[in-house]
């Protein structure tokens, strides 16, 4: 294919959650499509973000589940004769495992969408001329159009620059030995999901984070049973701190005091952050506006040069894999001639830390709302799988006078598979009547949605 020019009707730049999905889509719809990707097909999400970070959080779950049964003697009355050990390289296989079977499944997707795929480096002289230098050289491309789908990197601090012991979630995610302690700098999303899973492991970790508190994107009330969580099992939280660079004992640090001091950490971890992946590409010969650090998008994701289209996480937040899916799956039905317009009623944010956090709609309610809460304390499913101690609840924000559900978050252990019944409660305009009337199958975590909006109503049953 070297040295040949290519006119396909679509370009898809970027082989994650968003440009693959596009690539399908159109592909299944008759366009021309070709997918140019520099690494493996799934992009972050599938080869060092969502899917490699959920197996390692289930293997440090299980280890310390046998570890606790092994340590308290008899745990639900399970004993195991000695604790378990952990062969993190055989982890890491396991997990390497899972990726291959996905990236190769993408793979076949795209396939028998008869898209062709290009492994290499895209660069654009102007909007509509690319070339994409693979192995066999470089190969021409010439599209109608353009998707541009180039995703996010992780932010580097200055002090901490990645390389040696300092890490990115992708190298923590390829670890194949665990350190003995482990600073995590940044308490958001990916750093106190990867942290959870190193404490878990039986690593000594400790966080670094410059607000008042973490996850502090997140309502507080939903953030607490996680805080709960870190403090019992003894990670070290520093909040309103500084991080510096590197010492010999570690990670240097200020206190809002202005204390200065190290915290031991055989490794750092740095995840303050993702910025679009907007350079090295050729984005500034495409005349396209900006909308910051990202690219500009309208309703549809056009970007301001014609017929080049962006989705995903160089286009803004939230920087969620769905949401990439869900802009390409939507980018290709309108070059292929359907009417659409990215205007979901709600996108649903996920913590896989413990507890799990789900988030979908309003998460802090007004006057204008009415709001029932119910404790998994009181839902026997999560009595019976020990997950009604955690201080969990689900809660349900509705506007008064309509009852119209607008909003319903969750935290507590495992119910981040709550999080699609939310959205379609939301997305279908359900009402706290509507769920009130539903039968919901017993024993669930789902009847806890049934009893926030029963207490929104005013007359739960269960508490
Ligand atoms: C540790 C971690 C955990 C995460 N967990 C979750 C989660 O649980 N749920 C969730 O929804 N999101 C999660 N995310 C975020 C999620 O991974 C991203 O939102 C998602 O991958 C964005 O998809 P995308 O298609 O926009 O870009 P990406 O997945 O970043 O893909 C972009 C691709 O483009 C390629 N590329 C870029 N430029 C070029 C070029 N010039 N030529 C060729 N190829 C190029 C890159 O190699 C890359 O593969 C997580 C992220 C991380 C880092």
């Amino acid at each position: 294919m070297s040295g040949r020019t290519l006119r396909p009707r679509v370009l898809v730049v970027g082989g994650g959650p968003g440009g693959y999905v596009a690539a399908i889509r159109a592909g299944q719809l008759g366009l021309e499509t070709v997918l140019v990707e520099a690494g493996r097909p799934g992009g972050t999400c599938l080869t060092r973000g969502c899917i490699p970070s959920k197996a390692i959080i289930h293997a440090a779950d299980l280890f310390a589940e046998t570890s606790r049964a092994a340590a308290q003697g008899g745990h639900l009355g399970i004993r195991l004769a000695a604790p378990p050990t952990l062969d993190l390289a055989a982890t890491m296989r396991w997990k390497d495992g899972i990726v291959d079977r996905l990236s190769n499944g993408v793979t076949a997707l795209l396939r028998r969408a008869q898209v062709t795929v290009l492994k290499g480096w895209a660069s654009f002289a102007d909007a509509k001329s690319c070339t994409v230098e693979t192995a066999e050289g470089p190969v021409k491309i010439e599209p109608e159009h353009v998707i541009l789908a180039t995703g996010s990197l992780p932010v580097e601090l200055p002090s901490l620059p990645f390389g040696g012991d300092v890490l990115s979630s992708t190298e923590a995610l390829a670890l194949t030995e665990l350190p003995r302690t482990l600073a995590v700098v940044g308490a958001g999303y990916i750093g106190l999901e990867l942290g959870i899973a190193f404490a878990k492991l039986g690593v000594r970790v400790a966080l670094v984070e410059a607000a008042e508190r973490i996850l502090p994107l997140y309502d507080e009330l939903l953030t607490r049973p996680v805080l709960d969580w870190l403090h019992a099992h003894d990670v070290e939280l520093h909040l309103q701190a500084r991080a510096g660079g590197r010492s010999a004992r570690g990670l240097d640090i200020e206190t809002p005091l202005g204390d200065r001091f190290a915290i031991p950490a055989e490794k750092i971890l740095v995840t303050v952050g993702r910025k679009p992946n907007t350079q090295g590409w050729g984005l500034e010969t495409m005349a396209i506006e900006m909308d910051g650090r990202f690219i500009k998008v309208d309703e549809r994701c056009a970007t301001s040069s014609r017929n080049v289209w962006a989705i995903g996480d160089v286009t803004g937040e939230p920087m969620l894999a769905h949401r990439a899916s869900a802009q390409g799956e939507m980018v290709a039905e309108i070059i292929a001639g359907k009417r659409r317009r990215f205007d979901p009623v709600a996108i649903p944010a996920i913590c896989f830390t413990e507890p799990e956090i789900v988030t979908v709609g309003v998460e802090r309610a007004d006057e204008n709302h009415v709001v029932g809460q119910f404790p998994f304390m009181a839902n026997g499913r999560a009595l019976s799988m020990e997950a009604g101690d955690s201080g969990g609840f689900v809660r349900t924000v509705a506007e008064k006078g309509s009852g119209r559900i607008v909003g319903l978050q969750a935290v507590g252990r495992h119910v981040s598979e709550l999080a699609s019944g939310f959205v379609a409660l939301i997305e279908m305009g359900a009402t706290l009547e509507d769920v009130a009337g539903m039968i919901h199958a017993h024993p669930t975590l789902g009847e806890a949605v049934h009893e926030s909006a029963l207490k929104a109503l005013g007359h739960a049953i269960h508490v």
